[in-house]
């Protein structure tokens, strides 16, 4: 605010200017809301409306008030910071807890579609207007197209992760999975890791619970296979690549070191080209630090039930990324299908068979079966069926978004319907948020329509492939498309300045090739500590499993 500002009387005449009125009314408005919010008791059993727990017992202490006026922005000294404080923080959430917290709107997912979808419903509604609660298993959105970075290393595991309750400020985050749907007397019965099941009513539903790997009943398969989608996958298959090394070069016999180095990808979609591109450079990376082994010896199988790989990408950028592949070394396999997988032996419908210390399933994704489960309309692959404006057909007050629906690709035309990407997901947050507002307020939503910009993939360290509006770019261009691209949709600053510190690190020191596979058992040693006790030291730390083995072959013995 200007300390003094020309006279509207005549030029040259000062004055000082008076206090800002917007700033006046809002400290005013900021003492009686915390004078009456501070005094009124929580309502009995009504848990917080956006987290913000209410006061228990009246505390109208001068203290509290003066603390809660400072933090609500009230004597911050510009107008600007008073307006943000109050749109983010305190006062929002505190008004609604006072005038009531609208239709309850729950949304079934807090991925890509549905995390954008809580943004942009922050933003676009007023106070009071309705309660937005987010359920979701995880508590943060997994940026799965830069999950094979995070496999590889390139970028920490947890800067491809975006914490729910970080960003969203007025919404209720719940870490809990919808479990089943009663949208006819709209109640969902939400589920938490701890196996505790709790019902929730709703007004209105966002169905955005993405998509699961789409497997095929493949002997072997269940107990041999790993998918690629989420977090965890990716830090395993990291510390899994890694410990095959460990495991090669330690190995007694040529065929149980043939196995480790074996490493099979089902699925040449970009989920599936990306993961096995990632891992292989960085395996190739990791080689030179073991003086036992040689590059060589290692096996990366691309198999691909169709006859070529990327369908996302044009005949030309795919045969291009095929070239490139081989020429690394990496057996691309198109018109080929996994017939096995039992005992850790690998079987190809071309009659090939081998042992295989690696096989990660990338065979493209199948709808949630949440819309099937609550008996929502779906069509012949599972996904919920809903009109251009993203509402669920025949079913009021419930709209769908993301890959668990089957959205209408106005853009593409002839009764085609939009890709499971995180484009469209992104972007058809964004309309469902303005359409759920418009029909809140009485107005009219707008139908969902985007052109595919294209597709940009990592093939490894400067290595890529993308085609963006038409525009085809191979190698270093291609994997800076990516990366630029993947930088400016990963949502928030903060996010960003980690990403592009942890590339600017990679680019300064070697990458870390060490297997912590130790987290996959973290109380293996303190359990070996708790048996030296109980038992004497009969053996010294074994691997993981291994007493339970040994103890199975006594049994037997016995
Ligand atoms: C490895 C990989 C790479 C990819 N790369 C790209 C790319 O480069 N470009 C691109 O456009 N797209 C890419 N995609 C696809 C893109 O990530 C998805 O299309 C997008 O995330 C879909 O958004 P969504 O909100 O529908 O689902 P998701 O983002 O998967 O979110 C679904 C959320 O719902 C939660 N959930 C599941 N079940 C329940 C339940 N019962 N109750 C409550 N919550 C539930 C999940 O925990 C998850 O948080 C990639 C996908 C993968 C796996």
């Amino acid at each position: 605010m200007p300390a003094a500002r020309a006279d509207a009387r005549g030029p040259g005449k000062v004055r000082r200017a008076a206090p800002d009125r917007r700033l006046v009314q809002g400290v005013i408005v900021d003492l009686l809301v915390h004078a009456l919010c501070l005094s009124r008791p929580a309502v009995p059993g009504r848990p917080p409306v956006l987290g913000w727990p209410a006061p228990s017992s009246p505390p109208a202490t001068l203290p509290a008030l003066l603390a809660g006026v400072l933090l609500s922005g009230g004597l911050a000294p510009t107008p600007s910071a008073t307006k943000y404080l109050h749109k983010n923080m305190v006062l929002t959430s505190m008004l609604e807890e006072m005038m009531g917290s609208g239709p309850r709107i729950l949304i079934a997912g807090g991925g890509c579609g549905g995390m954008h979808t809580a943004l942009r419903l922050e933003r676009l509604l007023r106070p009071g207007e309705a309660t937005v609660m987010v359920a979701d298993p995880w508590s943060y959105m997994t940026y799965q197209p830069l999950l094979a970075e995070a496999a590889a290393g390139n970028l920490e595991p947890r800067h491809v992760v975006v914490p729910l309750r970080g960003v969203l400020r007025r919404t209720q985050v719940i870490k809990a999975a919808v479990s089943s749907l009663d949208h006819a007397h709209r109640v969902a019965r939400l589920t938490t890791g701890d196996g505790e099941d709790t019902l929730a009513g709703y007004d209105m539903l966002v169905l955005a619970p993405g998509s699961i790997s789409r497997v095929l009943p493949v002997p072997g398969l269940a107990e041999t296979g790993i998918g690629f989608s989420t977090i965890g996958e990716a830090i395993h298959l990291r510390n899994h690549v890694l410990g095959r090394l460990d495991a090669a070069a330690a190995a007694s016999s040529a065929q149980a070191r043939r196995a480790a180095l074996t490493f099979v990808f089902a699925g040449g979609g970009y989920a599936g080209v990306e993961a096995l591109a990632e891992l292989q450079d960085m395996a190739f990376d990791a080689c030179a630090r073991y003086p036992e082994l040689s590059r060589r010896e290692m096996r990366w199988i691309l198999v691909e039930a169709a006859d070529r790989i990327l369908p996302e990408v044009s005949p030309a950028m795919a045969d291009y990324t095929a070239a490139l592949l081989r020429r690394r070394h990496i057996e691309v396999r198109p018109r080929t299908r996994l017939v096995s997988a039992e005992g850790g032996r690998v079987q190809l419908d071309d009659g090939e068979e081998f042992p295989a210390g690696t096989l990660v399933w990338t065979a493209g994704v199948a709808p949630s079966p949440l819309a099937r489960q609550a008996g929502l309309p779906t069509d012949a692959t599972g996904r919920v069926i809903v009109d251009e404006f993203l509402a669920v057909q025949g079913a009021d007050g419930a709209w769908a978004l993301g890959d668990c629906a089957a959205v209408p690709d106005l853009a593409a035309g002839g009764g085609a319907v939009c890709a499971p990407t995180a484009q469209h997901a992104w972007r058809q947050a964004r309309l469902l948020a303005d359409n759920i507002t418009a029909v809140l307020r009485g107005g009219t939503p707008r139908p969902y329509r985007h052109a595919s910009a294209g597709s940009v993939a990592s093939l490894g360290l400067y290595r890529g492939v993308a085609e963006v509006y038409g525009l085809r770019m191979r190698g270093f261009p291609a994997w800076l498309t990516h990366r630029t691209y993947h930088l400016l949709k990963l949502p928030t600053v903060n996010r960003r300045l980690r990403v592009v510190s942890d590339w600017m690190l990679a680019l300064l020191f070697p990458r870390e090739v060490v297997s912590l596979d130790v987290l996959e058992h973290p109380r293996r040693d303190f359990q070996a500590a708790l048996r030296v006790i109980a038992t004497g030291p009969s053996r010294v730390a074994p691997f993981p499993g291994q007493e339970e083995k040994e103890a199975e072959h006594h049994a037997y013995r016995q």
